[in-house]
């Protein structure tokens, strides 16, 4: 398709003239979806493959979400932090629940994934220690708190200086990780994958070994699942399937479904006692609207057995792309529907837009990885639309790289 003389070129106009640069143009105006399909301003229909960055984990409009929102937005939207609500408690009742957390745990609702970081860099300053380490490649928000965390140099540097204390290891080396880790360490910060660095799995050891030597320092050990969780691997939380207990994680992206939320939780007594009264705080943060979309987005995911669900199309997408045995596509990584399809060139932009122009919504999170995260419903037929695409798209790019 082509934006010129379109609806969608007019409006793209106007976006530059009037929103921040921050994000460069999009490609495209997206007006409505439904299921696992988005459409944009011209009537087009694109597979979203992305969605919405593990956000959409129900996909678009989904009855269940959409039903539970409406009923909500009618009878409060929000109440601030001063009440509570039925639906905020049943919320945290839920993710305490679903995070395998003891007694005495507890949850900080926020409304984006860098707020619950940044409450979880303020857990680890109530340990009197200041020392965090992060793993090289980590992404965990742009707030300037979380860009502490964040390794990579473009996005800290016009920024600095930032938060002290904080050091950058590299991810899934048990040794350095063991070198860097002493007393004077507050909080370790890790990914069990890392999303926007690749989709890069150091494999469930890793987070067992992180267990073990932060417990011997008296560290904090902090997981950010803002990306993995929710159901997004095959499990609820990727953590889990390293057997451990961290003493926290963040979550967002997938947890309300598209409705802005996040949330910290903390896990046992000894964690959940470092944040007291007057301590933090938020305005949006955990509102009806925001907990009543989230608990929707769970309930699908245990009813409709999601977990079992995004676990084979996951090994399904897999094993269809290796059977491709096309010459540019390395191995794919990651885990459920959690996937970057590695490339042997730095096509992967080309790629997307040749993708998008062929219906399909990828995301060249690399030079050379295409990311997936579709929403957590799609069937195993339309990852196939996209890997039959797949060769024709790649060698439309020959001779492009
Ligand atoms: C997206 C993401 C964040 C930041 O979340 P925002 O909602 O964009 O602030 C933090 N950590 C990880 C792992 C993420 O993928």
């Amino acid at each position: 398709m082509t934006t010129t003389d379109s609806h969608q070129a007019g409006l793209l106009e106007r976006y530059r003239r009037s929103l921040l640069g921050v994000f460069g143009t999009p490609p495209l105006v997206l007006s409505h979806g439904e299921g696992c399909y988005v459409w944009d301003a011209d009537g087009h229909r694109y597979l979203d493959l992305v969605g919405g960055i593990a956000v959409n984990a129900l996909g678009h409009g989904h009855p269940a979400l959409v039903s539970a929102l409406s009923k909500q937005a009618a009878e409060a939207i929000h109440i601030s932090n001063l009440f509570t609500s039925v639906p905020q408690i049943e919320l945290a009742e839920r993710l305490l629940q679903i995070a395998g957390a003891p007694e005495g745990s507890g949850v900080f609702l926020a409304n984006s994934g860098a707020e619950a970081i940044e409450a979880a860099i303020k857990l680890s300053r109530r340990t009197g220690r200041q020392q965090i380490i992060a793993a090289e490649g980590a992404f965990h928000g742009r707030t300037t708190g979380a860009l502490a965390l964040t390794s990579k140099a473009a996005y800290r540097e016009p920024f600095e200086p930032l938060l002290p204390g904080v050091s950058h290891i590299p991810y899934g080396d048990v040794d350095a990780l063991r070198a860097a880790v002493t007393e004077a360490t507050a909080a370790v910060v890790l990914e069990p994958l890392q999303g926007e660095a690749g989709v890069i799995d150091p494999g469930p050891d890793y987070l067992v070994a992180a267990r073990e030597i932060t417990q011997a320092a008296g560290a904090l050990l902090i997981i950010d699942e803002i990306q993995t969780g929710v159901g997004r691997t095959g499990e609820w939380f990727a953590f889990q399937a390293s057997g451990i207990q961290p003493d926290a994680i963040t979550v967002a992206k997938g947890l309300g479904g598209g409705v802005p939320i996040g949330a910290l939780i903390t896990f046992g007594e000894r964690s959940s006692a470092l944040l007291t009264a007057g301590q933090h705080g938020t305005t949006f943060g955990g509102n009806p609207l925001a907990t009543a979309g989230a608990l929707a987005v769970l309930d699908t995911i245990e009813q409709s057995d999601l977990l079992r669900h995004v676990t084979r199309a996951g090994q399904h997408l897999v094993d269809q792309v290796a059977a491709l045995d096309h010459p540019l596509i390395v191995p794919v990584r990651g885990r459920g529907l959690l996937r970057a399809i590695p490339l042997r060139e730095p096509v992967a932009p080309a790629l997307a837009a040749a993708a998008r122009e062929a219906g399909f919504i990828v995301n060249p999170v690399s030079p050379q990885a295409i990311r997936l995260a579709p929403p957590l419903i799609i069937t195993p037929e339309q990852l196939d639309t996209f890997v039959a695409a797949l060769p024709g798209l790649l060698d439309s790019l020959e001779g492009q790289s």
